[in-house]
């Protein structure tokens, strides 16, 4: 089967390229050393941390960005460490409280024996909440993308761009609803890429 991979603008292969070739080439990777600071654990409590950390760091052209594949994924593991270490101080207030409520007698407990053991657990835990809330709507909306991947990827890997003419287009359709030999601005291009892996919403 012959595929006509002429750009439907000017009609010209010269200056046309295949997106994942265009994005390979637009996507890079330098290695470098930052300074991180946090908090740590030790005996005698919550302590600073200061230190360097060799860190990967990808660089994209602004052109394979407007053409990418997917959203950008949002990591969540420090943010689980922080919450998980902003919820300890409920951990360590929760036996307290716990023992309070079984050496009441059953028939002596009132509300507010109830709301006098565990106020402050259910306060020093907001914070770690808010921070696990977040890690958790982040999680949602990575494994979101990771779902949607291989339909995106089967529309995003048949996509050509145009380099004279600034536009990308499908030689033939990759999937129902994605027009074939039609030029598309990047923004265009990626929104048909992003509808098939439901990320347009996103
Ligand atoms: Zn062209």
């Amino acid at each position: 089967m012959d595929i006509d991979i002429s750009c439907p603008n000017c009609g010209q292969i010269d200056f046309v390229q295949s997106v994942p070739a265009l994005h390979a080439g637009g996507v890079s990777t330098s290695y470098g050393t930052n300074l991180y600071s946090g908090i740590g654990v030790s005996s005698a409590g919550l302590v600073p941390v200061i230190g360097t950390a060799t860190v990967e760091r990808t660089h994209t052209t602004a052109l394979a960005r407007s053409l990418a594949r997917e959203p950008s994924q949002q990591p969540s593991g420090r943010l689980t460490v922080v919450g998980l270490l902003l919820l300890l101080p409920a951990l360590i207030l929760l036996a307290p409280a716990i023992g309070a409520i079984v050496m009441t007698h059953p028939q002596a407990r009132t509300l507010g024996t109830w709301i006098g053991a565990l106020f402050m657990v259910v306060v020093v835990a907001i914070p770690g909440s808010l921070v696990m809330g977040a890690v958790i709507a982040r999680d949602l909306h990575n494994a979101k993308i990771r779902r949607g991947r291989p339909r995106a990827h089967t529309v995003w890997q048949a996509g050509f761009y145009c380099h004279r003419c600034g536009v990308a287009y499908w030689p033939h359709s990759p999937a129902p609803n994605v027009p074939a030999r039609q030029p598309f601005t990047p923004p265009q291009f990626r929104w048909f890429v992003w509808n098939a892996g439901g990320y347009n919403n996103v």
